[in-house]
């Protein structure tokens, strides 16, 4: 299991839910969904009505979850959690609409994956706070109409785009979540080592914090490894010596990359000049699934301009070169 890798177990979520921040107030960073979130929820409030429906989106571990659970608490309404692949068939999300209360939030995690038909029963239900439930099979098929409890939806996806137009559309707001940056970085985590009872020290926070890939998920847990190694090898202290002396033994280098990451790059530029060479090739020389380099080592990679991906394969850019203390040579492609 990567250090470094954006998803989370379930032995994981429940080391999470500890440090979630619980308001808005709490919730660090993305100033700009922060504040138009905040709008469209005190205005539900004024009116002592549900929320409208809401769509968080970006990529895993940016925080989500923790603001469907916000979005519930600020409304002061319960949550009931499912996810898109949980709902196969019609009848599993007819299921759970028709046990929803008044004013609870429905949070729907990854609700690109979600069954067509039950995608059509929610735009539905969404929309005029009914679904239809269909009795009998064939010609002699009836549709039954049950009116549903005003329901707020938070859905979440990865994947905004995989979205049905209908869908997205019936969303009254989407924030969209981003990169944090090291600063905002730096101060999850000392939110975090308070709660978790960890001595911080700013070095340590800004050496972890730059080696979090702009995630809240991937820094908690460096923070939680590094007070390991604090404990039993340093002064229990997590000071920039710490950090660096255990994310040396993790293999997550200043910027975030783990030794899958070097594998990739270091055979683009050692064995193959710079690319550019073919996804398949490039896997088997790391001696790994070309899945595996294209989802989990590719996109960070591509963003931080360490990779670039073009029609003729992948190729080294500067930077990568500069990473590895190599020297371009001329003809590389650029
Ligand atoms: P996934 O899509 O994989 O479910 P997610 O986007 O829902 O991920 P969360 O589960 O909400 O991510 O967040 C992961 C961890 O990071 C949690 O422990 C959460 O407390 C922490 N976290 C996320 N965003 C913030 C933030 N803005 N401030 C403080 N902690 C945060």
């Amino acid at each position: 299991e990567r250090l470094v890798t954006t998803g989370a177990d379930e032995r994981e979520r429940a080391a999470e839910s500890a440090l979630r921040p619980h308001g808005l107030e709490e919730f660090v960073g993305q100033k700009v969904v922060r504040e138009q979130l905040s709008l469209v929820l005190d205005a539900a409030k004024a009116r002592q009505a549900p929320s409208d429906h809401v769509l968080f989106s970006g990529p895993p571990g940016l925080g989500k979850t923790t603001l469907a659970m916000i979005v519930a608490s600020e409304m002061g309404a319960p949550l009931r959690q499912s996810s898109g692949p949980a709902i196969q068939h019609a009848g599993d999300l007819a299921a759970v609409l028709s046990s929803l209360d008044e004013g609870e939030v429905l949070f729907l995690d990854e609700i690109h994956r979600m069954a067509r038909p039950a995608e059509e029963m929610l735009y539905i239900a969404m929309e005029d706070f009914r679904v239809d439930v269909v009795v009998g099979k064939g010609a002699g098929a009836t549709a039954i109409p049950l009116e549903l409890p005003k329901f707020t939806l938070v859905g979440a996806t990865t994947r905004a785009g995989l979205l049905p137009a209908p869908l997205r559309d019936r969303f009254g707001f989407t924030g969209y979540l981003d990169f944090y940056t090291p600063e905002e970085l730096v101060q999850v985590l000392r939110r975090s080592a308070s709660l978790l009872g960890v001595q911080l020290t700013a070095e340590g926070a800004a050496e972890i914090g730059g080696r979090s890939r702009g995630t809240p998920r991937i820094a908690n847990r460096l923070l939680r490894r590094v007070r390991d190694w604090a404990q039993v090898r340093g002064s229990g202290i997590v000071d920039r010596g710490a950090a660096r002396a255990a994310l040396e033994v993790y293999e997550v280098d200043e910027r975030g990359l783990d030794r899958l990451d070097r594998a990739v790059l270091d055979a683009l530029c050692r064995r193959f000049g710079g690319g550019p060479v073919g996804l398949s090739t490039l896997a088997v020389v790391v001696g790994e699934e070309a899945e595996t380099v294209e989802t989990v080592a590719e996109p960070f990679l591509v963003r931080e301009g360490l990779l670039g991906r073009t029609p003729r394969g992948r190729i080294a850019l500067p930077d990568t070169w500069a990473h590895l203390g190599l020297t371009p040579p001329r003809d590389a492609p650029a």
